[in-house]
């Protein structure tokens, strides 16, 4: 048996890669994230096969229906959402596999991040403004290591993309606007690409009020950074070097002498 981490990206079910899917058709068990796994992508595993929602299950739970099957032929998809590399909770598993030489692989997916910057049309990584994006959250029931505080990350006003952090957008607001600037574009996304994915639109300043009176508790991305200014004021950065029509590069000769 052999145990494959699947991404099934954040919620679409079209968004899930194709090798993904091939291991879904032909699994033998599947195990999957209730909470935020699309159901329609299960419709694609053979009939009849056992299926154990993880959101059930504790972690030796799972372990056991990796043990219990070890010694049996074909695949157990474990279907994370998103990329499984993010907040996945996936590094304990693939751990537990190699230490009991029970053979694994990951699929990557589409993780909830790139899927809300697709639905606003905006590149997080523009010349000029920011060239780094900055996955993180704000301290839960998983604490986050005092030198990644929200103040610290702030300090390079990069992209910053906020899982598991929707329900204390004022807490964060309140960090973030005396470094980035109050009037800095903040962005919440909730659920990206399932039908009632909902954008709210603020500044530091005011989308915790928007927040709040949306209804949004959970499963939603909060984005800040100037880089989101592109949404109301396009071509405000510098144009890429890549299809400047000067620049050479090894695939293309511009029409400027470097
Ligand atoms: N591995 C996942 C993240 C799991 S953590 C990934 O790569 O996307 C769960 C958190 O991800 C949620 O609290 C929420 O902040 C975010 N999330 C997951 N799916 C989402 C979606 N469709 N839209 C917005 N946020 C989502």
């Amino acid at each position: 048996m052999k145990v494959v981490f699947i991404g099934a990206g954040p919620g679409d079910p079209e968004l899930i890669t194709l090798k993904g899917l091939n291991r879904i058709k032909r699994a033998d068990i599947i195990i999957y994230a209730g909470s935020l796994v699309n159901p329609e992508i299960l419709q694609y595993a053979p009939a009849g096969v056992p299926r154990y929602d993880s959101a059930g299950m504790n972690y030796k739970e799972i372990c056991r229906v990796y043990t219990k099957n070890r010694n049996t032929k074909g695949i157990i998809a474990r279907i994370h959402t998103g990329d499984p590399s993010i907040y996945g909770a996936v590094q304990e598993q693939i751990d537990f596999c190699r230490r009991e030489h029970i053979l694994w692989e990951v699929i990557p997916g589409v993780s909830a991040f790139q899927s809300a910057a697709a639905a606003l049309g905006q590149e997080l990584t523009l010349p000029g403004v920011s060239q780094t994006v900055v996955l993180s959250r704000i301290s839960g029931r998983t604490p986050v290591p005092e030198r990644e505080s929200l103040e610290r990350l702030a300090q390079s006003r990069s992209s910053l993309i906020l899982f598991l952090s929707i329900s204390q957008i004022d807490t964060i607001c309140a960090i973030l606007a005396p470094v980035y600037g109050k009037k800095t574009v903040c962005i919440v996304v909730y659920r990206a690409s399932w039908p009632d994915q909902k954008i709210i639109r603020g500044t530091l300043e005011n989308i915790a009020a928007q927040v709040e009176g949306s209804g949004i508790t959970r499963q939603a991305l909060i984005m800040v950074g100037d880089v989101l200014r592109a949404q109301e004021a396009p071509f405000f950065y510098e144009l890429s070097r890549l299809y400047d029509p000067g620049f050479t590069h090894g695939r293309r000769k511009g029409t400027r002498q470097s």
